[in-house]
């Protein structure tokens, strides 16, 4: 059996099962056998009957006291047995499985694991069916031992633990076409499981320490191969010969410099010093800037472009949402046109006319710089020159993505990936392992640092008398509600709630507006148009405003229900204000009923250091929440975890910097790149 071999070929999968599984994402023998389990029950720990939680999870043992058959509706088998193991008495349900009336015999010892739930109106106060196990043991026989650690699957209904175990095991006895897919060298000098091994183990431990070499060798060849593709595409794109050379900055670079109504930071400096050196090499330019919110990332994303532009190339820069993209144009174009660089704006949103327009626009040269959305990496988008392509806010975007961007010019265009999210830099190698990075720390001079406060709820009136009185002192305002990810909908009236009740009452007279994920998109434009222009002075919103909104009059943010966002994205959140010379303020407005939830306000009261934050974030939340945005950017993993295993990919990655020195080794891994990146790392294997 191969593993490309269709989940059809295995024994016990009818053209149903095959359909169910294929909703899982179960094609071939392959994806089975890297469905792997998501936790394990350890069986070989016997519960008193008498100390069974409904609910959870037990193995016991007991002898038959009493059977009952029964037949139910359309001819089901209904095999009731009652376990007593001196504590308590268990009732156990076998359904349609007529064969076992054989076995279980009043007397005999059986071993069941399963989950107990109330029995109702039976012998016992417990009963159980669908049993993860059982063992029934003939007269005078012993029990072999239980099975000790059993995996148990993301099931469903339809397709149940029992249904997977029998299905993997089916499996595995196969004679499998299974090539290890690591180099001998590096398998050798870190101590890893065959691949075949590991597999049978990892499904079917023997003992805890198996299961734990098992999912190393896994997760490490999980993030080796990663690795080895991010690391094969720098490579490439340093060798290639259609990078992109350009020219030392000549008199436009000079003069938009020169235009900028402040110095640049020491660190924007560097930056840009970086980025021009990437761009007058002949290799093609890979690089992260990762800086603060408000730390000044665009304006270096402009004078790249700018030197693009000078060398009579075209730049593309990409937003994560409408807002942001028309921001960023409007910033662009004003700063640009006067001289003479011609500025264009894509988005889902233009008429099919003007959509028409600007591609002919693109195609034809007649614009320099294209700012936009998703719409810029559609496929009627054609550039004349593609030489800088840059991303604001990457993680909002995939790695395929941005290769498709790439793929739009015929020579390689430059890469240039703007990023606010402080990611410890053991991360930026799984994410951006691809990627030179450059940092921007301090923030511009004359900031004045925002003071945070956190307030309880019946403090909304004082709060607000506050936020009025700055409104009047000319500056603006925003309130920021929460939306849950997972239920948007039940949220929704909040943040229009709330804009009622303020509208109406505390601000009478002010102008307010709304904005949230589900205003057609002309209208949301808007009300950010006017807030951005001052006419209105007060924003209620979801975070949709989270991502680069630029106000620099915008002087004050309350944040209700702070307790229900991260730290991250308080931080990003509060990065909207203190972007001007006003003393700004930010207060967070929580019953903190939870210690967790006061600990981390907390901690966003007392430091504007977003590295620190994102850290402190990462410890409180847990890696799943935190990471919950960056995983648009990592490739799928199936069985590492990031960043729990922190050290496989340290290893990992070290590993596959010694492949890639190797010409043997990388030769053999490429098959193996192949078949399960196809699609990320398509270009890595045209070559
Ligand atoms: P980021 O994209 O990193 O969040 P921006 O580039 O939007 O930050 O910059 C935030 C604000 O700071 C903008 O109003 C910008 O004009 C201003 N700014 C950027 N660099 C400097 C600097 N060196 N000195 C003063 N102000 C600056
Ligand atoms: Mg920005």
């Amino acid at each position: 059996m191969k593993l490309t071999d269709s989940v059809q070929y295995i024994k016990g999968v009818g053209p149903k099962k095959k359909a169910e599984l294929n909703k899982l994402g179960i094609a071939t023998v392959y994806d089975l056998l890297t469905y792997f389990p998501r936790t394990y029950e350890d069986q070989s720990v016997l519960t008193r009957i008498a100390d069974l939680h409904a609910g959870e999870v037990a193995t016991v043992s007991g002898t038959i006291v009493n059977l009952h058959e029964q037949s139910g509706r359309r001819g089901l088998s209904i095999l009731t047995a009652f376990l007593n193991d001196g504590t308590g008495m268990l009732q156990v349900t076998w359904f349609n499985q007529k064969y076992l009336k054989n076995k279980l015999k009043i007397g005999r010892r059986v071993f069941v694991s399963g989950k107990p739930t109330y029995a109702y109106g039976g012998q016992g106060a417990f009963a159980m069916s669908q049993l993860h196990y059982f063992q029934v043991l003939d007269k005078g026989e012993q029990p072999e031992g239980l099975c000790g650690i059993l995996p148990v699957y993301p099931a469903n209904e339809r397709l149940n633990q029992k249904f997977f175990r029998t299905l993997l095991q089916e499996v595995l006895k196969e004679d499998l076409e299974l090539p290890e897919m690591i180099p001998e060298s590096i398998c050798r000098a870190y101590h890893l499981l065959g691949r075949r091994e590991a597999l049978q183990a990892v499904h079917f431990p023997e003992n805890g320490e198996e299961l734990k070499k098992a999912r190393y060798r896994l997760a490490f060849s999980e993030l080796y191969l990663i690795q080895c593709g991010l690391l094969l595409l720098k490579k490439q794109s340093q060798e290639t010969s259609l990078g992109i050379r350009f020219q030392p900055n000549g008199e436009l670079v000079q003069k938009v410099y020169k235009s900028l109504p402040f110095t640049l930071t020491h660190d924007q400096q560097q930056t840009w010093q970086e980025i021009c050196r990437d761009m007058e090499r002949p290799v093609t330019m890979r690089r992260l800037v990762q800086g603060d919110v408000g730390s000044g990332k665009t304006v270096i994303a402009m004078l790249a472009l700018v030197k693009a532009v000078e060398n009579g190339w075209q730049g593309a820069m990409m937003a994560p949402t409408e807002i942001l993209a028309s921001q960023h144009y409007e910033n662009l174009s004003a700063k640009l046109t006067p001289f003479g660089t011609r500025v264009g704006f894509l988005s889902g949103h233009l008429t099919p006319k003007q959509r028409r327009e600007m591609y002919e626009a693109i195609a034809a040269h007649e614009v320099d710089i294209v700012i936009g959305t998703h719409a810029l990496i559609q496929k009627d988008v054609h550039f004349a020159r593609l030489g800088l392509v840059i991303t604001d806010e990457q993680h909002r975007f995939g790695i395929a993505q941005r290769a498709e961007l790439e793929k739009k010019g015929c020579h390689v265009p430059d890469v240039l990936v703007m990023t606010a999210t402080p990611i410890p830099r053991t991360m930026t190698l799984t994410v951006y392992g691809d990627l030179d990075v450059s940092l921007i720390k301090q923030q511009p001079p004359g900031r004045q640092p925002i003071r945070t406060f956190v307030r309880r709820p019946d403090r909304r009136e004082l709060i607000y008398n506050y936020v009025r009185s700055q409104i009047e002192a000319g500056r603006q305002a925003y309130v920021v509600c929460p939306l849950i990810e997972m239920n948007e909908e039940s949220d929704l009236p909040s943040a229009e709630e709330v804009y009622d009740e303020l509208r109406w009452g505390i601000f009478r007279g002010i102008p307010c507006g709304l904005v949230h994920g589900r205003l057609p998109a002309a209208e949301k434009e808007r009300v950010m148009q006017e807030f951005y222009e001052n006419k209105i002075k007060l924003l209620v919103s979801t975070t949709v405003i989270e991502v680069g909104v630029n106000v620099p009059n915008a002087s004050i943010m309350v944040i209700e229900h702070a307790e229900r966002f991260g730290l991250a994205q308080l931080h990003q959140l509060r990065g909207r204000i203190g972007r001007g010379p006003y003393a700004s303020y930010c207060i967070l407005v929580s019953e903190g009923k939870t210690e967790n939830a006061r600990e981390r306000l907390k901690i966003m009261a007392e430091t504007n250091d977003g590295f620190k934050l994102a850290e402190e974030d990462l410890r409180l939340r847990g890696p799943g929440q935190f990471f919950g945005s960056l995983q648009h950017g990592l490739p799928d993993l199936k069985i590492a975890r990031v960043p729990e295993d922190i050290d496989i990919l340290l290893a990992a990655h070290k590993a596959a910097e010694a492949t890639l020195r190797s010409k043997g080794d990388l030769d053999f891994i490429r098959p193996a790149l192949m078949l399960q990146y196809k699609e990320k790392f398509a270009h890595i294997m045209e070559t």
